[in-house]
């Protein structure tokens, strides 16, 4: 098998722990697709005769676990503890559960492993090191056929060839040190982020490869800090307010199977409640089941940002530990965010940022509350990394569209600020 011979990239964070605490959260928040192999070991474990109802959903082609009415799986008991797993063990469970909060993605350097933001564990940096789940995740890579099939490294750019390991360890690096420098502030740092993604983004990069690369991003970061006080971002402008608006409707939406509403009904209230984060006025449609509405539009502007926050320097640390964590591991390009390029997907990651400070207002917001929390930047990171390259629409050519609508006129850079 052409993945055996594949190494295992685990990403390098001497930072980051991991455990699982069965907390069921997951259980209660993800549809679980199955496998064949799920498929059989679900009939020989005899859970529909036991539990006396169907266990698997159809839906478009594919099965799934099927899910209680308050949305939880079928599984989970009422000390938010799994049948399977008490019953059978871990290794009897559905793959896609095992493998949670772990992203697998091949490509042709090797397996990249990343970690999901979903999990309230990796938020709070609780558990052991990732390397001592190195055996787990073996186990996972042979269980999963797909991982059979190396996809190919990203393009640098669009239209580029594939980005080379060190042109992506050499950007993932430099943004690294940014990312960590304990003498700037949060928004400096973050904004520091948006502005080499706009600027790479913007590069014509066809000649500028390897070695050049290289020497664009230390100059690139040499002249970051002068850059960003030269240049002091404003606030956004209606437009790029309104294309974040619907970025963070792509990235909560949630059509759950088995809810009765027919494809039809599903559509229109979708367009609906996609048009009322367009136009931003009156209040927030319903969203995610896990996130507020109803809440006035005007109010979500009007909460104070982090670093306001009695909570700054956690909001600051867990903020920046997830999207070292995503650069690190990949996930934000390739194999792991829909095959788009570096440079693509470092926006893309931008554009996160964004979205996850809109929703943490709006978490905020709906408690009356006038200044973000923890907590509320917790759901909000969980929100949208639950989404990123799981949710097929978020690969779509709308959403490179928008990255280019906002990439102009330094729009990710006035998000940014306007949301922090
Ligand atoms: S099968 Fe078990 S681990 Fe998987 S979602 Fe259901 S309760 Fe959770």
């Amino acid at each position: 098998m052409a993945n055996r011979s594949l190494p295992i990239l685990m990403p390098n964070l001497p930072w980051q722990k991991y455990s699982c605490h069965g907390c069921g959260d997951c259980c209660r928040d993800f549809t679980v697709q199955l496998r064949e192999r799920d498929l059989k070991k679900l009939s020989e474990q005899g859970w529909t005769e036991r539990l006396g109802g169907e266990v698997v959903q159809s839906f478009r082609g594919q099965s799934y676990l099927s899910r209680k009415d308050d949305g939880s799986c079928i599984f989970l008991d009422p000390h938010g503890l799994c049948k399977i797993h008490a019953e059978f063990g871990f290794s009897e469970k559905p793959i896609a559960c095992q493998v949670f909060p772990f992203n697998i993605a091949p490509d042709a350097s090797g397996i990249k492993v990343g970690l999901n933001f979903l999990c309230k564990s990796v938020q709070r940096n609780e558990g052991s090191a990732l390397g001592t789940h190195q055996k787990d995740i073996r186990r996972f890579i042979r269980a999963i056929p797909e991982l059979a099939r190396p996809a190919p490294d990203p393009p640098l750019a669009s239209g580029e060839s594939a980005a080379t390991r060190s042109e992506v360890a050499k950007l993932v690096d430099s943004l690294d040190h940014w990312l960590s420098r304990s003498d700037l502030d949060f928004s400096n740092r973050l904004d520091g982020l948006a502005f080499i993604s706009t600027c790479l983004g913007d590069a014509t990069l066809k000649n500028v490869r390897n070695e050049r690369f290289s020497d664009l991003l230390d100059t690139l970061f040499s002249v970051l800090e002068e850059e960003l006080r030269l240049q002091p971002p404003s606030a956004a402008s209606r437009r790029q307010d309104r294309l974040l608006r619907q970025a963070v409707f792509t990235r909560t939406e949630d059509p759950r199977i088995g809810t009765g509403k027919g494809r039809v009904r599903s559509t229109l209230s979708q367009l609906k409640r996609s048009r009322a984060m367009r136009l931003g006025r009156g209040k927030t449609p319903f969203l995610t089941a896990e996130l507020p509405v109803g809440v006035d539009f005007r109010t979500v502007g009007g909460v104070a940002g982090c670093e306001e926050s009695l909570d700054s320097v956690s909001i600051a640390e867990l903020f920046t530990r997830y999207l070292r964590a995503t650069l690190h591991s990949g996930r934000a390009w390739g194999s792991a965010y829909y095959g788009w390029s570096v440079t693509d997907g470092l926006q893309a990651l931008v554009l996160n940022a964004a979205c996850i400070l809109w929703i943490a207002k709006l978490n905020s917001a709906s408690a009356s509350r006038t200044v973000a929390s923890l907590e509320d930047y917790q759901r909000a990171i969980g929100r949208v990394d639950r989404q990123s390259g799981r949710a097929p629409w978020l690969g779509n050519p709308v959403e490179r569209v928008r990255l280019n609508y906002l990439r102009m006129d330094h729009g990710f850079r006035r998000l940014i600020y306007s949301y922090l």
